[in-house]
C-alpha cells in the first residue's frame, strides 16, 4: 500500500511521459485562505475528480476542488489514456464471477460511459487531441482463436458491437501477425493531462473553486463532513468525494484492491503511412497484457510490463530493462516500427480482483463517497464515478451502483 500521508507525486510515476503540451492549460489554483462550506468537497484534482467536480459544476452544484500538488500530476500524467469500455476482465471471467446479466449491464454501462465521455469533450469543445478509435484485441498466451470466439459470442448475446477476425483477415487487413482477434468500435483516445485540465478550468468557469490544500483528517458528522487540512482552515461539506488516486486514506478498506507498476515508452514520431491502417488501441487477450496505441503527432504508445512492484524507487531502477522490454515487444507486433525512444515512464497502477473499481459510500461514513478507478479503464471508470456519485449526492440510488462497492468480497471467495 502507498502510505496516504507521504505519499508524493512524484512517488506515483517516474519517468517522463508526452502529455500536456506546454503546460499552457494548466488551470489556476487559489490558495486556502479562510474556512469555507461547500455543498461537495472532492479531494484530488487528477482525471477523477475533473470529471466529478466539472459534472457537478454543469449540474448546478457548488463544489469545491482541493488538491495538495499540482492537478492532473499525480497518476493522470503517467496514464496511457486509453479510452475503452472493454475492461480489464472479459465478458466471459465477469459472467463467471456474477452472472452473464449483470456481466453484460457492466459491459453496456461501459460502453455509455465512452459514448459519454466523446459526448462531453465534443460538447465543451476540450482540446486534449480526443480520438473516436476502434480497438483490436489481439490473441496471446493461453488466449487462443476459440477463447476469443466464445468471448465473441458472450458479446455478441450481450448486444455489445464487435467482429472476430481470423489469422488470414488479421494480416490482410491490419499486417498483424496474430492467430485472432476482437475488432471493436466505439472506444477513444485523448491526452489525459489536457483533458484533465479542461475539465477542470470548465468547472472553474462555472464557479468551482480549485484551491491548493492537503486534506488531513475527515470528522463525518450527520448532516456534514468538516475537513481539517494543513494549514490554519477547515472545509464543511455536505458531501465529500474521494479522487486522491492510488493513495486511499486509512479509513477506505478494501480487501479486493493491490497496487502494482506500469511501465510505457512513447517512440518518436513515426514516418507517414508507416503505422496500422486504422490507428486502432491494441492490446492483447492474456491476463498481464502489452498494449499500444498511436499520438496525433504520429507516435507509438507501447506500455505493460506489469508487475506487483510498490516501491517507487524499485519501479523507476525497472524503467530501463522494462523500456528495452516494450521496445522488442513493438518490433515484434509492428517490425516497421522505428523503435527509437523518446519519452519512456513508469507509474503506480490499481487492480482488483474483479477488475472493477470501487465507487460509492465509504462503509460507516455515508456523506464521504469514494471514486478509485482502478486498472486499465480507470479513466472509463472514472466517468462512471463522476455520473454515479453526483446521483447520490443527489439522493437518488439504483441497483447496479452496488456492484462497485468498496466493501464487496472477492468474487472468489
Ligand atoms: C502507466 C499507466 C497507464 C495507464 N493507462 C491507462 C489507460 O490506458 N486507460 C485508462 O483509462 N487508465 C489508465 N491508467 C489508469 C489511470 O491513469 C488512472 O486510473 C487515473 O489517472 C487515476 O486518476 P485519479 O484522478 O484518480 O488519480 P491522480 O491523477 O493520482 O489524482 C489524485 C490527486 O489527489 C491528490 N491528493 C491525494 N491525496 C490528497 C490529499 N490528502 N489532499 C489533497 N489532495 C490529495 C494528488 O495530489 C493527486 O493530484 C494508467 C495508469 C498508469 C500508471
Amino acid at each position: 500500500m502507498l502510505e496516504p500521508s507521504s505519499t508524493a507525486q512524484a512517488d506515483l510515476h517516474g519517468g517522463r511521459s508526452p502529455w500536456g503540451g506546454d503546460g499552457l492549460y494548466r488551470p489556476r489554483v487559489a490558495p486556502l485562505s479562510q474556512s469555507l462550506k461547500t455543498d461537495v468537497l472532492v479531494v484530488g484534482g487528477g482525471i477523477t475528480g475533473s470529471l466529478a467536480a466539472q459534472h457537478l459544476a454543469a449540474r448546478g452544484v457548488d463544489v469545491t476542488v482541493v488538491d495538495r500538488e499540482q492537478p492532473g500530476l499525480g497518476s493522470t500524467a503517467a496514464s496511457t489514456a486509453m479510452l475503452q469500455w472493454e475492461i480489464d476482465c472479459t465478458l466471459g471471467e465477469l459472467t463467471g464471477f456474477y452472472g452473464f446479466d449483470r456481466a453484460a449491464q457492466l459491459y453496456r454501462h461501459s460502453v455509455a460511459a465512452v459514448q459519454g465521455l466523446a459526448g462531453l469533450v465534443e460538447g465543451l469543445g476540450v482540446d486534449c487531441a480526443f480520438r473516436p478509435r476502434s480497438t483490436l484485441y489481439i490473441s496471446a498466451g493461453e488466449a487462443g482463436p476459440s477463447a476469443l470466439r466464445d468471448e465473441h459470442l458472450l458479446r455478441l448475446r450481450a448486444g455489445l458491437p464487435g467482429l472476430l477476425l481470423d489469422h488470414a483477415d488479421l494480416l490482410s487487413r491490419f499486417g498483424i501477425d496474430r492467430a485472432a482477434a476482437i475488432l471493436s468500435p466505439g472506444s477513444a483516445d485523448a491526452d489525459p493531462l489536457l483533458l484533465s485540465w479542461g475539465l477542470l478550468r470548465n468547472a472553474q468557469a462555472r464557479g468551482a473553486r480549485l484551491i491548493d490544500a492537503m486534506v488531513t483528517a475527515y470528522h463525518d458528522a450527520p448532516g456534514s463532513v468538516t475537513v481539517e487540512t494543513d494549514g490554519l482552515f477547515v472545509i464543511e461539506a455536505r458531501h465529500v468525494i474521494l479522487a486522491t488516486g492510488y493513495v486511499m486514506p486509512d479509513f477506505v478498506r478494501s480487501e479486493i484492491h493491490r497496487t502494482a507498476s506500469s511501465w510505457a515508452i512513447a517512440t518518436v514520431p513515426q514516418q507517414r503511412g508507416t503505422l496500422w491502417p486504422g490507428d486502432e488501441l491494441i492490446w492483447e487477450a492474456s491476463q498481464t497484457y502489452n498494449y499500444a496505441r498511436t499520438t496525433v503527432d504520429g507516435r507509438i504508445i507501447i506500455g505493460g510490463e506489469d508487475d506487483d512492484t510498490v516501491d517507487p524507487a524499485l519501479r523507476d531502477e525497472k524503467m530501463p530493462a522494462k523500456s528495452a522490454k516494450l521496445a522488442d515487444s513493438l518490433t515484434t507486433l509492428w517490425p516497421a516500427a522505428d523503435p527509437i525512444i523518446d519519452f519512456s515512464w513508469s507509474g503506480a497502477f490499481g487492480e482488483t480482483d474483479d477488475g472493477l473499481p470501487l465507487i460509492g459510500p465509504v462503509p460507516g461514513m455515508p456523506r464521504i463517497l469514494a471514486a478509485y478507478g482502478y486498472g486499465g479503464n480507470g479513466i472509463t471508470f472514472s466517468f462512471m464515478a463522476s455520473r454515479i456519485l453526483a446521483e447520490l449526492c443527489a439522493g437518488h440510488r439504483e441497483g447496479w451502483f452496488d456492484t462497485f462497492a468498496i466493501d464487496r468480497p472477492s468474487p472468489a471467495d
